[in-house]
């Protein structure tokens, strides 16, 4: 089957055209500044140019017109036509506690998605502009919703609920979700595959570190822990949020900086994290491991708080699940950054992590990177989450 993977963000669309049966990328491209004076739409197809053009797309129907016309174009099209796409996967940022799977899209599910608005203000009505879009182009192809959340959604009331007065989540359904759940179920599945064992016999710790970063507890096929909580902006410090903080600093910061509680919160996700540590350097690690070798303090400071985190979190997930089998690094930084592995599992002595560091100096491999005797597997596994969209899309779609 040929699906189409969309990512569809406020005034940005991510796609691509996965062959399923082969698992292969047929097309990937992007749609750029939707909405916003000097769109573009950017298209790959496999083994061919990329091209970049500039042209109006004043909502998402027409950025994904552009999409559909691009796949399809005589030229360098990688499709006849648009009935040869046999269903489109949405991935879509907050599920609730409505959605612990992925589900075929009517309209019943659309209202219950929009239901969830509220918990992702910024995400979830872009997802639904894209599904709208798609479904008034593409009015008999079946459509998927993928959540980030849903993954989770298995996690114990000990692990979601937050130490607030319960009212607030019987109420409002304030409690920890957890996001990235496409990758963090996609990685772990692939670890216990690549070291031929059984998913369900093993304690799994994912630690998806990208721009965005965290880190999960997967037990026996299941999960347990997540490290974001009710908004992406918990757990881990990320490329630009702060993760973690004693909340008290809300109140004391817009003291100080006579800030209203919306630029606090601007400074949390978008001046913090190891941008912020760094004292702007970058957010990006290329930049930071850069400074790093150059002895640029905030790059070495940023670093090694960053890694403590990241370590803490494996430690308190370990307990979580009494034991840890294996441990997984994913996404742009995880894949990529050596250093920052080597700086991770230096702080895991006491489970028994011996590092092999020829194996770790490896990027963006599916590979396992501790020596054969090392107690805990640590492995390398490049997510995938556009293929993990295009397989739960097969899953529900094919009769
Ligand atoms: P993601 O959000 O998964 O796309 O990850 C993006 C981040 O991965 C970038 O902001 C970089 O910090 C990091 N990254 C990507 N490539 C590399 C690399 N070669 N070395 C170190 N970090 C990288």
């Amino acid at each position: 089957m040929k699906i189409l993977v969309i990512n569809c963000g406020s005034s940005s669309l991510k796609f691509q055209l996965i062959d399923s049966d082969t698992e292969k990328c047929l097309a990937k491209g992007l749609c750029e500044r939707i909405g916003i004076e000097g769109s573009m739409i950017t298209y790959a197809p496999e083994g061919g140019e990329k091209e970049k053009t500039q042209t109006p797309m004043p909502d998402h129907t027409e950025a994904i017109r552009l999409v559909l016309e691009a796949l399809t174009n005589p030229k360098t099209g990688v499709v006849g036509s648009l009935e040869e796409i046999q269903a489109v996967g949405h991935r879509v940022v907050h599920g609730g506690e409505k959605f612990a799977e992925s589900v075929v899209i009517d309209d019943k599910v659309l209202k219950a998605v929009e239901e969830c608005n509220d918990l992702a203000p910024l995400h979830n009505p872009a997802n639904l502009i894209g599904i709208d879009a798609c479904r008034k182009l593409m009015p008999e192809t079946p459509m998927v919703a993928v959540f980030d959340t849903a993954f989770h959604q298995t996690m114990p009331e000990e692990a979601y609920l937050y130490g607030i007065p319960y009212d607030y989540y019987r109420n409002y359904k304030i409690r920890r979700y957890g996001f990235h759940g496409t990758s963090h179920s996609y990685v772990s599945k692939k670890a216990a595959e690549t070291l031929g064992k059984r998913y369900e016999d093993l304690k799994i710790i994912v630690c998806h570190l990208g721009n965005g970063a965290s880190v999960s507890a997967v037990k026996n096929g299941r999960c347990v822990d997540t490290s974001m909580g009710l908004t992406p902006l918990e757990g881990l410090i990320m490329g630009t949020r702060s993760g973690d903080i004693d909340p008290a600093i809300v109140e004391f910061l817009a003291k100080k900086e006579h800030k209203s509680l919306e630029e606090i919160m601007t400074v949390l996700n978008r001046q913090s994290g190891v941008l912020g540590l760094s004292e702007n350097l970058s957010s990006d690690f290329r930049d930071l491991e850069a400074g790093y070798h150059s002895g640029n303090e905030g790059a070495v400071r940023a670093m090694k708080t960053f890694s403590y985190r990241v370590a803490k979190y494996i430690g308190a997930y370990t307990a979580a699940m009494n034991g840890v089998d294996v441990i997984c690094f994913t996404a742009g930084v995880g894949e990529n950054a050596p250093l920052v592995r080597s700086f991770v599992c230096e702080y895991l002595g006491y489970l028994g992590v011996a590092l092999d560091p020829e194996a770790n100096n490896k990027r963006g491999e599916d590979i396992v990177i501790s020596t054969p005797d090392s107690a805990t597997t640590v492995m390398v596994i490049p997510t995938n989450e556009e293929l993990a969209i295009a397989r739960e899309t097969v899953r529900l779609v094919q009769p």
